[in-house]
Formats: structure tokens, C-alpha cells, sequence
């Protein structure tokens, strides 16, 4: 038998027949988890004008330079400066402002004295601050760009925009940005033993699962899900609504009807429809009957109908896909590694993804599996944060082995 085609490169031929999405531009408020599809250069400096760091006294450095606890320096206080106005006056030697949080250094000053650090005092109705210490020029000042140089690139295209990109943008003054769309997913779910989730369960019907967890990792990638509803395993039927879906959608996920058994008619459909098939069963476990390919140059994929093969195949690849066609610059799952605490013995050719619990004991991360691995166990699933990787040509695995996660 010709060897299957492994986890690696099926990504690889995904990745390859997904093409980044348009861009579009969008309100600030709205850019919440897109990905920028621009370089964004400041249009000014932050800060754009030498402020306070603190609320205290703007001063002349000079003037404290003899300042001693048992021999403090006294200042005449001029003037009131909350953040938001400009000083009115000039400050001269032995002159100080008192100064907010945010306001501009008043001309003739070059420190602000904290205001924990001073005592105020009254002589002749005028108002005298004392001060203890020196301070250094520049002390508890934020200079002009400290934060931002105006020009300097602050963001990257492909960045994911999260609410510290958010802040910056506003305080740049960039209500709007360029964003990559969002991918439209097409889920179409095939068999004629689904039900509806609310639906009663008449004799050898389940409900079916597979689209509302499709459509929560549609969701969950950024990416936007378009429900086609329940199909059944009939041909026209089939293929009336991948047309729709093709029509509608960036990327077509169907769920089940692709192995090798009578009823299993997604294949054959596709193909009458002319699609290129890029792929169809591949080196792994679960997910073997994964098929990809290209219809009318959308891409499409055949997801096997187990619940458990369903989601672990889109975590593998129709994640990246989605990733990739949102503009995003890594698509890869996160990997790391684990001490695995059991002995597992499986098949030679085969690549398999077990559902896995990680702990950490002493500083080590230990990972165990969550108990039964058939791919139609859910409950497997939700006992699970990772999927421990165990490659092709390994025939059995020993407690206290490291394993990809
Ligand atoms: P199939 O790929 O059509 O051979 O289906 C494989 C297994 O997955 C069968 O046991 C199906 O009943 C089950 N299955 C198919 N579609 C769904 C679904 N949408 N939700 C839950 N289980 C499903
Ligand atoms: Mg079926």
C-alpha cells in the first residue's frame, strides 16, 4: 500500500490553496481580535508635549541644589495648574506651579517635586512651599516621544489587534484601520441519523454535535460561520447545497459522509462538481478520511463525521487555513512538550493525536491521557487541554518518554 500523506504536508498543501482575504476598513471600536493590514507609522509624538509624571511643584532644579531636611529651600507658589490648560506664567528663581498629573511643564522649570514631599505654609496670605531634598533635572518629567517617536513604526501588518493595540491607536488618533475580512465558513452537516439539537430522539437517530461545535471553532478562529443546517445523504440534495455554500462562503467545511461506506456520497459529489481534490485520507489518528481540495477555487473540506475526528482535524488544519486567510502571520498550533505518564502501544504508519491532561509537579509538565480514545467520545474531549502527538513511526511510546503536545 502507497504511503499516506502525513500531518505536515497536508498542512503544507492547505496552506498553499488558501489565500489571505481582502482588506477592509473599519471603525477603532470595531478592530477588537482583526488583524492589521497595514503598517502603522505614529502621525505624532507620544507624549507630544513635556508634562508631569506626578502631581507636585514644578521647579528650577537649580533652586534645590542646598536643599537639606533640617534646612529646606522655600518657594513661592505663583500659580495652579490642573492637566489640561497651559501655565500662565513664567516661573522665576525661588518660584514654583503647582502641578497635576498630565499638565504641561510651565516655561522656566525643569523637575517636579512630588507632592508627598513638600510642606506648604502661609506668610502674608501667600502661600510658601518648602522642600527637603534636591531633585535631578528631568526628575518625575515625561519627555516629548519617551513613548512614541512621530514616523516610527508601532505596528506591524498581521498584528492581531487586542485592547493594548486599541489604546495605542486612539492615542495616536487613528479612528479607523485597515483589517484583514473574516473568513465566511460554510458548515454543511451530512447523515441522515441527525437530529436537531431540540428535536426528539426517535430509534437510531443521535443529535448532531459536530455543527454546533464546528460553528464555536469557527467562531473561536475569528472567522465567521454560515450554518447550511442538517443534509441528508442523498446526492442532489448534496450538491444543491454546496453550491449554495460555495456561492456564500470563503471556506466550505461539510461534516461526515467521507469514508468508504455506501451512504458516504461527499467525495463523489465534490467530484462530480468538479472539484480538484488536493487530498483525501491521511497518515494520522483520528481523522484519517480527511479530504481537501479546491471547488470553483474555494477551498473545501470533507471533515470525517466523528466528533472527536472532527474537531482534532480542525484544529490541525482548517485552524491554520482560517488563520492564513485572515491575515495572520503564525498559523501553527502551539507545541510544547510533556513527560508522558503512560505506556501507550499503537499502530506503526500512523500519527496520532491523543486527547491529553497536562500537570506540572516540581517544575516538570506531566501529561496523562483523559481515558478512552475512540474517535466517537466526547467526554474524552472535554477532560482534555491538549493533544498529545505521537509520530508515525513510533509502535509504542513508555512512561517517562517526552512527547510533542
Ligand atoms: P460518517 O463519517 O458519516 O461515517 O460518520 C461517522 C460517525 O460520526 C457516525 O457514528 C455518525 O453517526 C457520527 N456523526 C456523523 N455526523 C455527526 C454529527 N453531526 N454529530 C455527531 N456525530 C456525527
Ligand atoms: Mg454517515
Amino acid at each position: 500500500m502507497a504511503k499516506l500523506l502525513s500531518a505536515e504536508k497536508a498542512l503544507n498543501i492547505v496552506l498553499n490553496n488558501v489565500k489571505v482575504l481582502k482588506k477592509e476598513e473599519v471603525r477603532l471600536t470595531e478592530a477588537l481580535y482583526r488583524v492589521l493590514a497595514e503598517d502603522v507609522y505614529a502621525p505624532e509624538s507620544l507624549p507630544s508635549f513635556i508634562n508631569s509624571a506626578m502631581d507636585g511643584y514644578a521647579v528650577k532644579s537649580q533652586d534645590l541644589r542646598y536643599a537639606r531636611q533640617e534646612k529646606p529651600v522655600i518657594l513661592k507658589l505663583i500659580e495652579d495648574l490642573p492637566a489640561g490648560y497651559l501655565p500662565k506664567k513664567k516661573v522665576k528663581t525661588d518660584e514654583t506651579i503647582k502641578i497635576m498629573t498630565g499638565a504641561v511643564l510651565p516655561s522656566g522649570t525643569d523637575a517636579v517635586v512630588k507632592v508627598e514631599d513638600t510642606e506648604i505654609s502661609l506668610q502674608n496670605k501667600k502661600k510658601l512651599v518648602k522642600i527637603f531634598h534636591p531633585v535631578e533635572k528631568g526628575e518625575n518629567i515625561r519627555q516629548i516621544g519617551e513613548d512614541v517617536k512621530k514616523g516610527e513604526l508601532v505596528l506591524s501588518k498581521g498584528k492581531t489587534i487586542r485592547a493594548q493595540e486599541i489604546a495605542l491607536l486612539a492615542a495616536l488618533g487613528k479612528d479607523k484601520v485597515k483589517i484583514f475580512s473574516r473568513p465566511k465558513v460554510a458548515v454543511l452537516t451530512t447523515g441522515d441519523e441527525l437530529v436537531g439539537v431540540k428535536e426528539k430522539l426517535k430509534p437510531g437517530k443521535i443529535r448532531d454535535s459536530n455543527s454546533y461545535m464546528l460553528e464555536a471553532e469557527i467562531i473561536n478562529s475569528g472567522a465567521i460561520p454560515l450554518s447550511f443546517g442538517i443534509i441528508e445523504d442523498r446526492k442532489k440534495t448534496l450538491k444543491n447545497v454546496f453550491s449554495q455554500a460555495v456561492e456564500k462562503a470563503n471556506l466550505i467545511l461539510s461534516s461526515a459522509g467521507v469514508s468508504v461506506g455506501e451512504y458516504d456520497l461527499v467525495k463523489d459529489c465534490l467530484l462530480e462538481m468538479g472539484l480538484k481534490l488536493k487530498f483525501h485520507t491521511l497518515a494520522i489518528r483520528p481523522g484519517k478520511p480527511l479530504l481537501f481540495g479546491l471547488l470553483r477555487n474555494k477551498p473545501v473540506f470533507g471533515l470525517p463525521g466523528n466528533p472527536v475526528s472532527s474537531m482534532v482535524t480542525f484544529e490541525l488544519f482548517v485552524r491554520p487555513a482560517i488563520l492564513k486567510m485572515r491575515g495572520e502571520n503564525g498559523y501553527s498550533l502551539p507545541k510544547s512538550e510533556a513527560i508522558i505518564g503512560e505506556k501507550v502501544v499503537k499502530k506503526k504508519g500512523l500519527c496520532y493525536y491523543l486527547r491529553g491532561k497536562l500537570e506540572q509537579v516540581n517544575n516538570k509538565w506531566y501529561v496523562k491521557t483523559t481515558g478512552p480514545q475512540g474517535s466517537g467520545i466526547i467526554s474524552s474531549l472535554v477532560k482534555a487541554d491538549c493533544l498529545i502527538v505521537l509520530p508515525e513511526e513510533k509502535t509504542v511510546v513508555n512512561k517517562g518518554e517526552k512527547v510533542k503536545i
